[in-house]
């Protein structure tokens, strides 16, 4: 993705490495006449004529944001190390602080980390391993966390891979003194003067927000998780296989993705593969996306 401009406001993208499972494993429901669709306006190799021959093909990355002296990290990833279930994400090492110096920045750079949720792939950077124990990665940084999602993983009993990463990525921050924990809608925007906020997009993790970021009349929203693959402007309304509340989390989609086509954001998806950031566009009674660029 080429660095985007919006008034005083500057993102570029911070790449950590792509991961795809099978699509019906992800997104059950997709049609050979759904990819068909997708097809007319995205070409990704990984696609095939059925969702059995098909990779729900995503790009891990963080957004760096800036503006008026202040830097900011959209979501952090996977991280190094990690132990998890999944193998494609399993004691990664990545080339991450390699791709962050090569913006121009250090980790002492980031002024504000903000988690878009706190499921393993957007917190995992936040911490790095540092003889044997987990510190904070960006040492300067304040960073926020939805309070929903620290309640509700910090509660989780079942030991899967958002507890892992809530005890190696979160917790260590929080202990740390370095974490605030937000509501959204409240903190971000007096922080930082109008500029950038916090929007409840709840059901893909009971606390995940949206980031919306305005300057000079142009709005840009960075989603997290409430979309994570073209496929689902064709078909927005199928449940996604990490959807803690589905019925939630579709109305949620549904009404992100309306917002963005008919206020024309610039949208800086989690998880779609390079170019990433684009436009929405409505497309009979569905949706269709137009990369910038
Ligand atoms: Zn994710």
């Amino acid at each position: 993705m080429n660095p985007v401009t919006l008034g005083r406001l500057k993102v570029r993208k911070l790449f950590e490495m792509e991961s795809g499972p099978p699509m019906p494993l992800i997104l059950s429901g997709v049609t050979p006449a759904d990819l068909g669709r997708l097809s007319a306006w995205y070409q990704d190799e990984t696609l095939g004529a059925t969702a059995a021959e098909s990779a729900f093909m995503m790009s891990m990355h963080s957004y760096v944001l800036q503006v008026d002296g202040l830097t900011v990290l959209v979501d952090a990833c996977n991280g190094d190390h990690k132990h998890r279930s999944i193998p494609d994400v399993d004691r990664v090492q990545t080339p991450f602080l390699a791709n962050l110096a090569a913006l121009d920045l250090s980790t002492d750079d980031i002024d504000l980390v903000l988690c878009t949720h706190l499921h393993f792939d957007h917190v995992g950077w936040n911490t790095r391993l540092d003889n044997g124990k987990w510190v904070p990665t960006f040492s300067n940084a304040r960073y926020l966390f939805s309070r929903r999602d620290f309640e509700h993983f910090g509660k989780q009993e079942v030991e899967d891979d958002h507890l892992r990463a809530f005890r190696d990525s979160v917790l260590p921050v929080y202990e740390a003194g370095r974490a605030e924990l937000v509501e959204a809608n409240i903190a971000v925007h007096r922080e930082i003067g109008n500029g950038v906020w916090l929007e409840p997009a709840f059901g893909h993790s009971p606390g995940n927000f949206s980031v919306l970021a305005e300057s000079a009349g142009e709005r840009a929203i960075f989603w997290g998780d409430v979309v994570h693959h073209p496929v689902q402007l064709v078909r927005p309304e199928l449940t996604m296989s990490f959807d803690t509340d589905p019925e939630m989390a579709r109305e949620t989609r549904l009404r992100t993705l309306a917002r963005a086509a008919d206020e024309t954001l610039v949208c800086f998806p989690a998880h779609f593969r390079d170019p990433s950031a684009g436009r929405v566009l409505r497309d009979g009674g569905t949706f269709r996306y137009r990369f910038l660029g």
